[in-house]
């Protein structure tokens, strides 16, 4: 048995169950989670080449639906037994927020496996699974998709909504989509009132509840009192009298909150479902007839494999633990209050999507980097430097914020300062740390065929880690310490940091007979995508789509869902007219010299990251 340098990554915290080291030193994909056999092994490398064997260009997203349903049976059965196990008197039936990933065929896989059931107890349990909808595009694909879907599926409909979304959500009941308009807004009563009356189709509502309950992670900054969403208690209750008064108060169904994303702990998911069910019971007590109580999102991924709950990026807990906490908080309080236990519903994205796309890219040349020009002694007495003086800009910013005066701009300039010392300290601690992790050590650069903007941009944008490794020769020790280079011609375009606080990445050496070299950034499938940017015109990746076929032993097929955008597709986005750009062009070109305009017609075709080595 060879050694498995897997551990290097820590892909059994992050990994498991879906990825782990094959024999061979691959990644190997585990669709069926722990009840995965061996032989149902999918080889990564294998489908990646299975991918660029039917000249699929790099960066791809492979994409495992078996993966994505996995998740799904995996979500209803930890609710499953909740329920059970603490006597709960209803079920649980949630619905995917499409603004995760709007992918067609991850939406329709998705209401697909949505009429699925499971038999436990000694009963059958159906899914009933559905979608969420934040603006009028989601809703108009979300409606589409759901036509297919089980007719018991809920269609929540969140954010702000004006007259068109909420008709379009009116209409779809008479389509018999269970449309549920979610108020966000004590303003939006009149504009539902007022286009029900017009179409003469009585709603179904919602009302989102603002909780005092806070996510104290990056996630959350939009919950708590001063969040940007809902409805304070008060408020709910104003709009359910608003209801009465209208002679409405029978269309109020569910109470929703939603506290932000990668609730780090179930103290906190505890606490804000305890504050929810009170208000939910407040409303029954009004006459409501209510129904379901939706939780939102929250649910986490642990994205470095560490279960701390301590940072954004890992969660304390896993499906079991979630379900348990949100059960029993709401019938504790649905008990004390005497009120029948209602309909569970949570709008799970990024613990759906994860795992199942993995995006894979190609490592084009490795350079050394230079090293530091700046020896220690003059970066540490910078540092001595920094951390010598903040007393008086700290001092300064006191008086200004205990004054209170807001229209001070010294005031301001005074935080500013303060944030601009932070930052230095910030950037030369990095420096520092850098140098002692590679204390005599020379580091790499890995040019990586992928735009972190279009590709990872919450790595970007928030700074996110992601897992990242190399897909194959994992059973050979890597010799270097890289950090990955993108191709835009921006400063910020590199990953230098990694789950870990690592700020290198150990990988191999480039063959010398320049076979490829494959890196996946893992636990990617959620929010990436519609995030990305177009950033120097590069944009998605292909789409390829990996089934597993039922039996056979790692068996697998590999199907193209969609190419990337064009150069001529990104240009266009730019208001560029890509059929002006190839006749003017060509026209200066010297007379009968196709060679112009053949290559200005290859490159405004191809996706716009390069074509390598291969
Ligand atoms: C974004 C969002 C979600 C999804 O949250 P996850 O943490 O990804 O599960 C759910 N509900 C609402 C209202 C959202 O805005």
């Amino acid at each position: 048995m060879s050694t498995n340098y897997g551990y290097l990554y820590n892909i059994e915290g992050w990994g498991d169950p879906y990825f782990a080291v094959n024999s061979s030193g691959n990644i190997s994909v585990k669709t069926n989670g722990v009840e995965t056999t061996s032989e149902q092994e999918i080889d990564l490398l294998a489908a990646v080449k299975a991918a660029t064997a039917k000249n699929l260009q790099f960066p791809l997203i492979l994409r495992f639906p078996d993966v994505l349903k996995h998740r799904l049976d995996s979500l209803y059965t930890a609710f499953i037994n909740a329920i059970q196990y603490t006597g709960y008197n209803s079920h649980y039936q949630g619905v995917f927020p499409v603004k995760v990933n709007q992918n067609k065929d991850v939406v329709d896989n998705l209401v697909n496996f949505g009429k699925g059931h499971v038999v436990k107890f000694g009963e059958d349990h159906y899914y009933n699974f559905g979608l969420e909808a934040g603006s009028k595009p989601e809703l108009l694909l979300a409606m589409h998709s759901l036509i297919n879907g089980s007719p018991e599926a809920y269609l929540v409909c969140n954010g702000y909504k004006d007259m068109d979304y909420i008709s379009l959500a009116l209409v779809a009941r008479t389509i018999k989509l269970n449309t549920i308009i979610v108020l966000e807004l004590e303003d939006e009563v009149d504009t539902v009132v007022a286009a029900s009356k017009k179409l003469n189709i009585r709603p179904v509502l919602g009302i989102r509840a603002r909780l005092l309950t806070t996510n104290p992670g990056h996630f959350g900054s939009t919950s708590g009192k001063h969040g940007k969403f809902g409805l304070l208690e008060a408020q709910i209750y104003a709009v359910a009298k608003k209801l009465e008064q209208l002679g409405m108060l029978d269309c109020l169904k569910l109470l929703h909150f939603h506290i932000g994303s990668q609730i780090p702990t179930t103290s906190i998911l505890s606490s804000a479902v305890r504050e929810a069910s009170g208000y939910y019971c407040n409303l029954v007590k009004m006459g409501a007839p209510m129904g379901t109580l939706d939780i939102g999102g929250g649910l986490g991924i642990d994205y470095d494999g560490t279960r701390s709950g301590s940072s954004d990026m890992s969660v304390a807990y896993g499906f079991e633990e979630y379900a348990s906490a949100v059960v029993q908080a709401a019938k504790l309080v649905c008990n004390q209050n005497g009120v029948q236990h209602p309909v569970l519903c949570s709008e799970s994205g990024r613990a759906l999507a994860s795992h199942h796309s993995i995006l894979i890219y190609d490592a084009l040349s490795v350079v050394e980097d230079p090293s530091d020009s700046v020896s220690s002694d003059e970066l540490i007495s910078r540092l001595d430097e920094l951390v010598g003086n903040p007393t008086k800009l700290h001092a300064n910013l006191k008086s200004a914020v205990r004054s209170r005066d807001s229209n001070n701009n010294t005031s301001r300039a005074h935080a500013d300062q303060l944030k601009k010392h932070g930052v230095e300290i910030f950037k030369l601690s990095r420096r520092l740390a850098k140098q002692l992790e590679a204390a005599g050590e020379t580091t790499y650069s890995y040019h990586a065929n992928l735009s972190v903007f279009s590709l990872t941009p919450d790595f970007w944008g928030i700074k996110q880690l992601f897992p990242i490794l190399p897909i194959h020769r994992l059973n050979e020790q890597p010799t270097q310490k890289g950090t990955l280079i993108d191709l835009t011609c921006d400063s910020d375009g590199k990953i230098d940091q990694f789950i870990g606080e690592a700020l290198t990445l150990p990988l191999h050496a480039l063959e010398q007979s320049g076979g490829g070299y494959y890196i996946g950034t893992f636990l990617a499938g959620a929010y990436q995508e519609p995030l990305g940017c177009k950033h120097n015109l590069f944009g998605g990746p292909t789409l390829v789509r990996v089934d597993s076929t039922a039996g056979s032993s790692g068996g697998f097929t590999v199907e193209l869902l969609a190419t990337g955008p064009s150069a001529a597709d990104q240009l266009k986005a730019m208001h560029h007219d890509p059929d002006e750009i190839m006749n003017d062009i060509a026209k200066q070109g010297a007379e009968a010299d196709d060679w112009t305009e053949n290559i200005v017609k290859k490159v405004l075709g191809d996706m716009p990251y390069l074509f390598g080595a291969a």
